[in-house]
């Protein structure tokens, strides 16, 4: 393993456990309910979309738990607006 890759490996680990626990924060912010349709998504987790579409933008006002069809919805909904 190279130094270089060692350090960036290194580097990456907390961001994937901070975007878990904010993930984590969210959902349960938004009580576990799909912020679009209400509905409870059962056992599965909630997806949690960017609102702006930057993923790189992390505020919690960025971030809503959607539920995997007001996911895909949402993801069909905002390519068809791009096309225009
Ligand atoms: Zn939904």
């Amino acid at each position: 393993m190279s130094k270089l890759f060692y350090e960036t490996f290194l580097n990456t680990l907390p961001v994937i456990k901070n975007k878990k626990e904010l993930e984590k924060g969210i959902r349960r912010r938004d009580k576990h309910v799909c912020q679009l349709c209400c509905r409870i998504q059962g056992n599965k987790k909630l997806l949690i979309h960017n609102i702006n579409g930057n993923k790189k933008n992390i505020h919690p006002d960025n971030l809503i738990s959607l539920c995997f069809y007001c996911q895909r919805k949402l993801n069909t909904w905002l390519r068809i607006n791009k096309r225009r």
